[in-house]
């Protein structure tokens, strides 16, 4: 059997110490090898003028293909805002019980709401958010248990509300996949 391993590409500029945060983060969590590659994917045809946005999904099907390493999950992390056509703005997208996710950190940062930059606090929110767009490629549906990473959010708000894990229904779910 294939080993376990998820790729945490860096798609913009990154510090490695923010990479490696969520990295192990997201190693905890799930229980499985993480290895940190830097994408070289070029943004341009992803761009969307008449937004100014760029596209998730187009984003995550780029995403799922820019490695030649193995990979059980893959996700993507970007710095430009996204999209998908129904919505005004995501914080990340990922295929459902597929091998990958995108997420950005352009919403998850307090300047964008006029308030002092924490990078404490954008780790903590990405990492969650990493985490639950990963947790949608293993197959795990959005959960009302408030303080689930799996709780869907619409605003950073309700991202603070959550913790980096899975509630013991997610936890279990996961674990079932078996994936
Ligand atoms: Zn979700
Ligand atoms: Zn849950």
């Amino acid at each position: 059997m294939k080993e376990k391993k998820i790729i945490l590409v860096s798609c913009g500029p990154f510090e490695k110490e923010f990479l490696r945060k969520i990295g192990h983060a997201v190693d905890l969590e799930f229980r499985i090898p993480v290895e940190i590659e830097d994408g070289h994917i070029d943004l341009e045809p992803f761009y969307s003028p008449g937004r100014r946005q760029y596209e998730g999904n187009k984003l995550l099907q780029k995403v799922s293909t820019c490695t030649k390493s193995d990979f059980t999950k893959i996700v993507g992390l970007f710095r430009v805002d996204l999209f998908i056509p129904i919505l005004t703005y995501i914080f990340g997208q990922a295929m459902l019980r597929g091998d990958a996710a995108v997420v950005s950190v352009y919403r998850l940062k307090n300047e964008l709401y006029g308030m002092r930059k924490n990078d404490a606090l954008l780790l903590d929110r990405t990492i969650k958010e990493v985490v639950h767009e990963l947790g949608h490629t293993f197959g795990l549906i959005h959960c009302h248990v408030p303080n689930c990473v799996m709780r869907s959010s619409t605003y950073v708000e309700d991202i603070d509300q959550k913790t980096t894990h899975l509630c013991l229904r997610c936890r279990k779910a996961f674990e079932e996949v078996g994936e």
